[in-house]
């Protein structure tokens, strides 16, 4: 690129100093106006000449800062071509290493930031990000969403008599039944602690606890070594969303609030609006509490 621009600079500039030479060999004789007339077009020509080369050399850096602006306000990755083996071309091949990786690391941290790596499953904040397509879809569809939200009962005393690793086997276990029993469109997340929620498009209330009902007892079901014969009981709250006046965060409260109702009414148990514990209750009291 050096070469170019300094051969482009170098004849633009003779451009003046050729005319007068090709008039001195012609041997013509002019006015000295006719001369300065010459001189000046000459100047006018090179500098042309000059712009032209240094537009030609440049415009592939303007295409990689517009290229560039475009990713960084829209995130939309320019697509980068080599348009030749300069220092141009070579800075275009950095730029795109760059921005692969880049995008690599991004997507990296993202999946990082979305996730739980103790048992692969979303977490809120990935829930949060994928419920409101989910809640779009469902309104524009006129389609039941229902939420089921779970606690384990008692997970402190599980972790205070079998050490936490037992307790991150049981966070494990359960979120192996979830995605078992669950559907794959289902969208299943680790809130945090010991508790979980699942946001079930296409289901309504009913639906919702039947099938909050089958993780109850599967989980009640579980026989983990770790825990040396104790039983794990988890509670739930299950909801059929509002869609005209709940958003994400309204029907994870509202969820929640039956969760701990079931947790006040003994523990292992179901608990939905329409359906009180003395329909549903599923579970035997003896089992209220976990076998230790
Ligand atoms: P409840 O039946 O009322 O829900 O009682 P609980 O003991 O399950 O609830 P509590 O909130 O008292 O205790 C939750 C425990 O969960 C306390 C905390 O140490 C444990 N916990 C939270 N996150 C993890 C984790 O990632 N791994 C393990 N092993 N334990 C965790
Ligand atoms: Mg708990
Ligand atoms: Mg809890």
């Amino acid at each position: 690129m050096l070469a170019q621009a300094f051969a482009g600079c170098f004849v633009a500039t003779h451009v003046p100093i050729i005319s007068i030479a090709a008039y001195v060999a012609s041997g013509a004789t002019i006015s000295a106006q006719a001369i300065l007339v010459i001189i000046l077009l000459a100047t006018v020509a090179g500098t042309a000449f000059a712009f032209v080369v240094m537009r030609h050399l440049l415009q592939p850096v303007g295409e990689l800062a517009r290229g560039l602006k475009s990713y960084r306000i829209e995130g939309r990755i320019p697509r980068l071509a080599k348009q030749r083996n300069d220092d141009v071309g070579q800075l275009t091949d950095e730029v795109r290493a760059l921005i692969n990786t880049l995008e690599e690391k991004l997507n990296r941290l993202k999946r990082q930031a979305f996730s739980d790596t103790l048992t692969g499953l979303g977490n809120r904040r990935w829930l949060a990000e994928v419920v409101g397509s989910e809640i779009a879809r469902s309104r524009r569809e006129q389609k039941a969403l229902s939420v089921i939200v779970l606690d384990i009962d008692h997970f402190k005393s599980i972790n205070d008599a079998f050490g936490h690793d037992a307790g991150d086997e049981v966070l494990v276990a359960i979120a192996e039944v979830a995605k078992r029993v669950l559907r794959p469109y289902d969208l299943i997340a680790r809130l945090g602690g010991e508790e979980f929620c699942a946001f079930l498009p296409g289901t309504n209330l009913k639906e919702a606890a039947q099938i909050a009902e089958r993780l109850r007892s599967t989980i009640a079901e579980l026989r983990l070594e770790a825990l040396k014969g104790r039983r794990i009981t988890a509670s739930f709250g299950v909801h059929e969303a509002n869609l005209v006046r709940e958003q994400f965060k309204d029907m994870l409260r509202i969820a929640d609030e039956y969760l701990y109702q079931a947790k006040g009414d003994g523990r292992n148990r179901v608990q939905t609006i329409e359906i009180r514990p003395a329909v549903i209750q599923t579970a035997p009291t003896s089992a209220s509490s976990p076998e230790v």
